[in-house]
């Protein structure tokens, strides 16, 4: 029944079953999350041959031990695997850390406080700094933002990635606007990826963007699809190579989805002038990056077919949580006017929406019987999602059954909030 069409009294009787179902469900005591972005037990474990593999031999493919010191930009074949993730050369690849996250925090870091181009380029100069933020997007990014005092600017999100016609007015008419963030593959939380023309109108933004506009182009679900048929995402190297603007743009990703989340690698891809003036930032913090992590990931991940075919295992893990969370949607609220939601290809979420003014209270009323969600708000900037709409699903962490019990608890949620709102 869609929900504008139904009778006062339809709604009153469906009001009524439905405080009773969600009263069972209460009894229930669950203890249900689906806030968790992060690999389930299963999916860590298809990794553990980490453990162990330099079987004593700690030796480079260059005779080097990567027991000692040396080579700040990461091990030689680290660079060459995980540039052809981002597709750079391993000139234009640095491999760093267990976390992507903390290599985007410094480079914003040295932007804003000592400046790519010397230090009359530092952002800090700027009375104001604002960064462009497509949302609904990752609240990770939006606290870095918060953190350093950057204003953030929401870009709404098409199909096809940002709205490319808003963000390119925006940062012509505003010399402050000194970022933006993306997504571009299977985005947190909507799943989408970016159409090959907003790879390329990205690419092509520090051009028409005030002087040390970066783009963060922040990788992280690259090689995380879930069907063999999921869409590609253009090369955003290639295109800043076709327009000459690889300086203004920083790529990143992880293994922390691949390998062990937060005891993985993380690298970045940009040109080589960033990254030797990055070097020299970095050197004043540390000698160099853990190259026994990286050696025993590249043991394991060996070339872009073995890691494709390891990605081809979480898959297999995952994709029957995506579906059993689509297949409930699809069955409770299909064609009931009551939400709207991504069916994403690859990646960790869901995107719902619920109709205007609701989401806040879905999510109180699914904590309220046991079922965690992401906190309403969470994937907009400063937390306010003035639609009030957006709640991010993350199906991967908890078991399949717990998945299934939580989009059926969610969906009772949805109704009851959705029906009270239209009888009110
Ligand atoms: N970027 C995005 C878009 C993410 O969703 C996450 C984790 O959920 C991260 C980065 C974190 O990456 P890392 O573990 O490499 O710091």
């Amino acid at each position: 029944m869609h929900i504008e069409q139904a009778s006062k009294q339809e709604l009153k009787d469906l009001l009524a079953d439905l405080y009773e179902e969600y009263d069972k469900l209460a009894e229930l005591k669950l203890a249900l999350d689906l806030t968790r972005g992060k690999p389930g037990a299963e999916q860590v474990a298809l990794s553990d041959a980490l453990d162990g593999i330099l079987a004593g031999d700690f030796r480079a493919a260059d005779g080097s031990d990567v027991r000692n010191y040396g080579g700040i930009d990461g091990l030689p074949e680290a660079k060459a695997l995980f540039g052809s993730v981002l597709g750079t050369s391993p000139e234009e690849t640095l491999v760093g850390g267990n976390s992507s996250l903390s290599l985007m925090y410094q480079v914003i870091d040295f932007a804003m406080n000592e400046g790519l181009r010397g230090e009359d380029s530092a952002w800090a100069l700027n009375d104001t700094v604002k960064f462009l933020c497509p949302v609904p997007g990752y609240d990770r990014h939006f606290s870095i933002c918060e953190y350093m005092h950057i204003e953030m600017l929401a870009v709404p999100m098409l199909d096809s990635g940002p709205d490319m016609d808003q963000a390119e007015a925006m940062v012509k008419a505003d010399p402050d606007i000194k970022g933006i963030w993306c997504v571009p593959r299977f985005g947190n939380p909507t799943g989408s990826v970016y159409s090959d023309d907003t790879v390329e109108r990205i690419a092509r933004l520090p051009q028409i963007a005030s002087d040390n506009f970066l783009v963060l182009w922040d990788n992280a679900y690259a090689v995380h699809s879930l069907y063999d048929d999921a869409p590609e995402l253009a090369s955003i190297a290639g295109y800043c190579r076709k327009h000459d603007t690889m300086d203004g743009v920083f790529q990143f990703g992880s293994t922390s989805k691949i390998t062990f989340a937060g005891a993985g690698v993380a690298f970045i891809g940009s040109s080589e002038r960033n990254l030797s003036t990055l070097k020299a930032h970095l050197a004043f913090q540390t000698i160099g990056p853990d190259k026994v992590n990286q050696l025993r990931h590249v043991r394991l991940l060996k070339d872009p077919e073995t890691l494709a075919a390891h990605m081809a295992k979480h898959a297999a893990l995952i994709r029957p949580r995506f579906e059993a969370v689509l297949e409930v949607l699809a069955k409770e609220l299909g064609d009931t006017g009551m939400g709207e939601w991504t069916e994403p290809k690859g990646g960790y979420f869901i995107s719902f929406d619920t109709r205007p003014g609701l989401a806040q209270e879905v999510v109180d009323l699914a904590g309220n019987i046991g079922v965690k969600l992401t906190p309403a708000g969470a994937t907009f900037p400063y937390g306010r999602d003035e639609a009030n709409r957006n709640i991010r699903l993350a199906p991967t962490f908890p078991s399949l059954e717990d998945v299934r019990a939580s989009a059926k608890a969610f969906t009772v949620c949805v109704k009851l909030a959705t029906v009270k709102q239209e009888l009110a």
